[in-house]
């Protein structure tokens, strides 16, 4: 791939993720050419884009704002734009033959399907879309190695880790004790509620726990922080990324979010990667890999920083760190039912139908209302999600789960 035409399709343009990708492309617009961009319903926004950079295909959620969007295009005069909406045209801009780099950047489960026809191509991957791998964890790295592709980790701290893992590695499934690494070490910030009682976590509401103290990110991401749930899907993101268990990842809360992950190896050696807070450094990273960019950031002040902090994350105010290692632990689809439940509670914490503290609460009982199977295709994780998901539904309008009560 020559870096002076590198075309991206960029999944997830409108959200927060997109937005810094869109930031690190426009310094390097002599290096990354943007084929397509893609939003659920944001058509505003998604339009700002089309008018700034001049892709050539957008992708929207529905055919109505499809047509929005078109006329708007007319108006500006900038037919050239493709315009198509849906599942079938995400599909089509992830796998398109011209397209060398695909950011996953779609929030949660929808980006499965989108993430695997990158993969399915061949193409450098930059996966920021967790919830992808969560869902269906070995299926998906199987593909990454049978179709190929690059897969680059864009979550700061798995980005992290990547960076500090030995070179000849990265990409490669190998065991980590054969490259004498002893342990992962995934840091937390502990989110807006680290320092508070379980009985202040009672009330909290969606404003404040989308008021994340060092990241500014969408919202379910926001709220996952927050519960630690963020931090239980990184850990079995770490896990099939790293192809390690999750007794060899260990969660350190870090305050500050300056070290963004470790790496511990045998020799006692622990490497860390260090930088200010922001996602334009893991994305800049995976954009040029194996090389690096100017992205933008502030550079790391240690005197402004001036201490580091690290402590253990309390499970007891945080159950969410503990069912995602259990579903880890059980395997087959319990991931992806964690995932599941764990994406309808937070819409119905965010809607204002369920407490804070109910999040955890409807994430287990769906854990244990829900019966595992082996996750052997990527149909059976679909039906799975789809089951675990309506298992949820129900058990939320079961009057234990109503506001107030849990
Ligand atoms: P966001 O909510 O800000 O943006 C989500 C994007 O996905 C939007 O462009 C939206 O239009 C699109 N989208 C939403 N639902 C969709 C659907 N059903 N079909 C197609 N497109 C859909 O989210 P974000 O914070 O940018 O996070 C995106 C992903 O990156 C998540 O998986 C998140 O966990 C991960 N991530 C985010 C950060 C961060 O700093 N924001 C850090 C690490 C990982
Ligand atoms: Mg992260």
């Amino acid at each position: 791939m020559s870096s002076s035409s590198c075309k991206v399709t960029l999944l997830g343009a409108t959200g927060s993720i997109g937005r810094s990708t869109l930031d690190v492309i426009a310094q390097h617009a002599d290096r990354y050419q943007l084929h397509a961009v893609t939003a659920q319903r944001s058509r505003e926004a998604l339009l700002e884009i089309c008018l700034r950079f001049e892709p050539q295909r957008a992708v929207i959620g529905s055919s109505q704002d499809a047509e929005w969007l078109r006329s708007r295009l007319r108006e500006a005069r900038l037919t050239r734009i493709d315009v198509s909406h849906g599942e079938s045209a995400l599909l089509e801009v992830s796998r398109a033959p011209e397209v060398d780099v695909v950011m996953a950047a779609i929030m949660g489960a929808a980006g499965l399907m989108p993430t695997l026809a990158a993969v399915e191509a061949g193409k450098r991957v930059l996966l920021a879309n967790k919830e992808a791998l969560v869902m269906s964890g070995g299926l998906f790295m199987d593909a990454v190695s049978r179709h190929d592709a690059t897969l680059l980790p864009i979550d700061s701290e798995h980005n992290a880790i990547y960076q500090c893992l030995p070179m000849q590695r990265a990409g490669r499934h190998r065991e980590l004790t054969r490259d004498g690494v002893s342990r992962l070490l995934l840091t937390a910030s502990g989110g807006p509620f680290r320092t508070w009682s379980l009985n202040a976590l009672e009330n909290v509401t969606p404003d404040q726990a989308c008021a994340h103290p060092n990241w500014s990110m969408g919202r379910k991401i926001s709220v996952d922080s927050a519960t630690m749930m963020n931090k239980g899907l990184e850990l079995i993101e770490a896990c099939w990324l790293f192809d390690t268990s999750p007794a060899q990842v260990e969660v350190v809360v870090h305050p500050q979010s300056i070290v963004h992950s470790m790496v511990g190896y045998a020799d006692g050696s622990v490497l860390a990667q260090m930088g200010n807070p922001d996602m334009r450094t893991p994305i800049a990273y995976g954009l040029a890999w194996p090389s690096r960019l100017d992205a933008g950031v502030e550079p790391l002040d240690l005197f402004a920083v001036s201490r580091l902090d690290f402590e253990a994350p309390d499970e007891a105010r945080f159950p969410c760190l503990r069912l995602a290692r259990e579903a880890m632990e059980a395997g087959g689809t319990a991931p992806a039912i964690l995932n599941a439940a764990n994406e309808v509670a937070v819409q119905a914490f965010l809607d204002g139908e369920l407490s804070f503290l109910g999040i955890a609460k409807l994430v287990e009982a769906t854990l244990e209302a829900t019966e595992m199977r082996a996750a052997d295709s990527f149909d059976v994780i679909l039906y799975e999600d789809a089951r675990a998901r309506r298992s949820a539904e129900r058990l939320l309008h079961q009057r234990s789960f109503q506001r107030g009560r849990a």
